[in-house]
Formats: structure tokens, C-alpha cells, sequence
């Protein structure tokens, strides 16, 4: 027994997905193919993906926002468990892997619940915010270029109604977090976002260690 956190080494991860993912055929397809792209990193893991479903259940969130959605994996995990006229709206960049995301949502019969807004994400939300939707979404799932993780959870909190959830991927960034002097901007602006996150009295605050870290904002 312990009361601190497990360090998972290969075998006791094999076990945790062998016993508790219920990837669908489909799901695992999509993840092969995004495996073969030179950006596969930016896939979130499988458990990740089912515990994104897990959350919008549990939360009975019906609008939710999508901040980097690459081929689409989380965003299918989260479609798939919205209620009946849920929606999920999907910020990214152009790139080639826009089609694969839209072929898979297709294919789920998800695609009528699913909007892909391409453009840079805060451009989007700005939009979003224009047009009065500030407090009207239920739960955002951030996953996108991680300089702007700050001026994410500002823009988040003011699209999320009280009581909705924040959720930050790659929050442990492989370690990277632990990094005196980081040159890197995207470590230097996680380290930043966690630090300043500790003391947030505006969230309720978990982060867990699942896949490479996943931060859960609710915000107060
Ligand atoms: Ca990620």
C-alpha cells in the first residue's frame, strides 16, 4: 500500500489498460493511423480518452469546446458521450490531419455533433466570445499549442458557466516541468500555469497523472 501516487512501469500500465480500456474498433483504427504521422506525439492516450468520455458523463455537460484537436481521437471520446443535442465545437489549425478527424467523426455517426472551427484557437474564442456564448459552455478540453496555456485558462474560465470544468493536457510534459532556467516557451508557460493554477482561487484544482499529465479546473 502507499499514499502517494504509483510510479506505472510497462507491465503495471499493460494491466491498467488491459483490464479498464474499452477502446471501440473504431477508436483503436484511428489511433494506428495517427500513430503513423510524424506528429503522433500529440495524441492523447487511450485511458485519456475514455476518462474525457468518463467526464462528460459525469458532469452531464451538453456544450463542449475543444481546444487542439489534431485527427480527432479525444474529440470522438467526448462526442460519444454527449446526451442527445450535446455539441462539441473544435478549434485547430489547418493541417492535413483536419480530413482524417472529419473521416472518423463521419464514420461514428458523430459528425452532425462535432463543428471544426480552423483557425488560431484564440482568434476562435475571441469570436466566442463576441457573439455572447462568455459562460455557455459546460466543459473545455485544452490540447493545443502550449505558450498560450495562460491566456487559455483566462479565456476558458470566461466561457465556462460556473461550475464547469477546465481540463489542461501535458501538464507533467514529460518531466519537463521539473526544469530550472527552461529555454523552452511551452515548458516555461506550463511551469507557469501550474504554479499560478496552486493558488487560482477561481478553480477547484486536481492534477492527475494520467497519460502525460491532465489538470482538472472547475471553475468556482
Ligand atoms: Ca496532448
Amino acid at each position: 500500500m502507499t499514499a502517494r501516487t504509483l510510479k506505472l512501469d510497462d507491465a503495471l500500465y499493460g494491466y491498467l489498460l488491459d483490464v479498464s480500456l474499452r477502446e471501440t474498433p473504431l477508436l483503436k483504427r484511428l489511433r494506428d493511423e495517427t500513430q503513423a504521422l510524424p506528429m503522433a506525439r500529440w495524441q492523447v492516450a487511450p485511458e485519456q480518452g475514455q476518462f474525457l468520455a468518463l467526464l462528460v458523463k459525469l458532469t452531464g455537460a451538453r456544450r463542449l469546446l475543444e481546444v487542439g484537436t489534431f485527427t480527432g481521437y479525444s474529440a470522438l471520446c467526448m462526442a460519444s458521450a454527449l446526451p442527445e443535442g450535446g455539441s462539441l465545437l473544435c478549434c485547430d489549425i489547418p493541417g492535413d490531419y483536419n480530413a482524417t478527424a472529419l473521416r472518423y467523426w463521419r464514420e461514428a455517426g458523430l459528425a452532425e455533433r462535432i463543428e471544426l472551427r480552423l483557425a488560431p484557437a484564440l482568434e476562435t474564442l475571441a469570436q466566442l466570445e463576441q457573439q455572447g456564448q462568455g459562460g455557455k459552455f459546460d466543459l473545455i478540453f485544452i490540447d493545443a499549442d502550449k505558450a498560450n496555456y495562460p491566456a487559455y485558462l483566462e479565456t476558458a474560465l470566461r466561457l465556462l458557466r460556473t461550475g464547469g470544468l477546465a481540463i489542461f493536457d501535458n501538464t507533467l510534459w514529460s518531466g519537463r516541468v521539473l526544469e530550472v532556467n527552461a529555454q523552452s516557451a511551452d515548458t516555461r508557460a506550463i511551469q507557469a500555469l501550474n504554479r499560478a493554477l496552486k493558488d487560482d482561487a477561481r478553480v477547484d484544482l486536481s492534477l492527475l497523472p494520467l497519460g502525460d499529465g491532465l489538470t482538472l479546473c472547475r471553475k468556482v
